[in-house]
């Protein structure tokens, strides 16, 4: 394929080689990025790419799914397993066509949806204005506490009772805390909202037992399949079997048509690479890793909201340091670190120019790095900040950040299975 590639288009090839060389050769802290085995880069990279399959396994409209439908089958049993769910859809392109799929199968355009709001760490897709989720259902944002970045979950049922949602999401992009969907979960009974929960994050960590999981209190979990979760880019539904027919229906043929089957034929290896005691090993050290991270932070003076973290993430409030989050997050860049400017809570400054930047462990997680990697890698982005306009430094920083890298290249293969068998 490498050849093919190279023969037929040189200019395609190198590029995809420069990326390669820019994914190992820095450390790639967006909190949302991984790197996926082999086993997930052949799949999506199969003939699967060649087949068009509207519909569910034995529902399709073309014919030729004498595979497509074990694909799919197998897809849909190993997620059920994995999650413990009742039904699960492994259709959607991505997250976000997952979450508007959820809405609109338990709710009309206008009804009233509300989400935790974008600035206080809440997903595009959790009804922000400039989103369609924000444009044709009305929207109501919950914040986080002022005084401690956490849900508060008493304000979160007041606004419930006050507005009367049809759906309540739970779910975040940039909390860097553990989130009681139980507690979501009652206070949308409470008001007789409906729950979808949207764990695109912390999948992994949910699937190796470190978070609570939605399952049971939610009607509907979205999530994607290539963050903590280490899959292809792409998204999933599971629910409760009494939303299985309005959840299908909503994905095919509400919102999608054919399903990408390479996508779903990825995702199925994952969720094996998922059930196995190496990816529970894998998702522990990222909470280790991301508490490591967070504890030298603080040591060398930065404030992280919350004051710390439960999961895979780190918010950065940058404010006591008097450099904005775009600014460092650039020079960290040059550094080969690789980060995202962010607001945070209640930011007195433009979204353009935030105060904060994210952080996450996933990625240099799965290059095997540990604790003592982690605290390094505070001490090197402590020392960019601190020469921010010294390119000299910044460069020494990549320099180190290299030799960090070579260490720990990406591995290709993560389960070396002992006897591991997937049914
Ligand atoms: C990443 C993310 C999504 C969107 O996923 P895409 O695949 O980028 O569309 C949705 N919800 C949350 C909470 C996310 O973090």
């Amino acid at each position: 394929m490498k050849n093919a590639l190279a023969l037929y288009d040189p200019q395609i090839y190198e590029l995809i080689k420069q990326e390669a060389t820019r994914q190992s050769g820095s450390i790639r802290l967006i909190a949302s990025e991984n790197y996926v085995s082999k086993a997930v880069m052949l799949a999506t990279g199969s003939c699967l790419t060649n087949k068009y399959s509207e519909g569910y396994p034995e529902k399709r409209y073309y014919q030729g799914q004498q595979v497509t439908d074990l694909i799919e089958k197998l897809a849909q049993k190993r997620a059920k397993k994995l999650f413990g769910a009742d039904h699960a859809n492994v259709q959607p392109y991505s997250g976000s066509v997952a979450n508007l799929a959820a809405y609109l199968a338990l709710a009309e355009p206008g009804d009233t949806i509300m989400g935790l709001s974008l600035t206080h760490g809440g997903h595009l897709t959790h009804g922000w204005k400039v989103s369609i989720s924000g444009k044709i259902f009305n929207s109501v944002q919950y914040p986080v506490s002022e005084k401690t970045g956490r849900f508060d979950y008493d304000q979160i049922a007041d606004l419930a009772q006050k507005h009367k949602p049809k759906i309540i999401i739970s779910g975040a992009t940039a909390y860097p805390r553990e989130i009681n969907f139980k507690k979501f979960g009652q206070i949308a009974k409470d008001v007789g909202a409906y729950h979808v929960s949207d764990i695109a994050h912390i999948a992994g960590l949910v699937v190796a037992g470190i978070h609570q999981s939605p399952v049971p209190y939610a009607d509907i979990v979205s999530t994607t399949t290539h963050k903590t979760l280490r899959g292809p880019r792409g998204g999933m539904l599971l629910c409760k079997e009494q939303h299985a027919k309005s959840v299908d229906k909503s994905v095919f043929p509400g919102l999608q048509g054919g399903p990408h089957m390479q996508t779903m034929t990825a995702i199925a290896v994952a969720m094996a690479e998922a059930d196995t005691p190496e990816f529970i090993t894998y998702a522990k050290q990222i909470v280790k890793n991301a508490a490591a991270l967070a504890e030298k932070l603080m040591e060398l003076g930065f404030n992280l909201m919350t004051g710390g973290t439960d999961n895979h993430l780190i918010l950065i409030d940058l404010r006591n340091k008097n450099i904005s989050g775009k600014k460092l997050a650039i020079a960290l860049d040059r550094a080969k670190i690789v980060t995202n400017y962010n607001n945070i809570p209640f930011d007195p400054a433009p979204p353009a120019n935030p105060s904060g930047i994210r952080i996450g462990t996933p990625a240099m997680t799965t290059r095997g790095m540990k604790e003592p990697q982690a605290k390094l890698i505070a001490e090197m982005i402590n020392e960019v900040a601190e020469n921010i306009d010294n390119d000299e430094v910044i460069q020494g920083v990549a320099k180190e950040v290299l030799m960090l890298c070579s260490e720990f290249p990406v591995p290709e293969h993560f389960i070396i299975s002992n006897g591991h068998k997937q049914k």
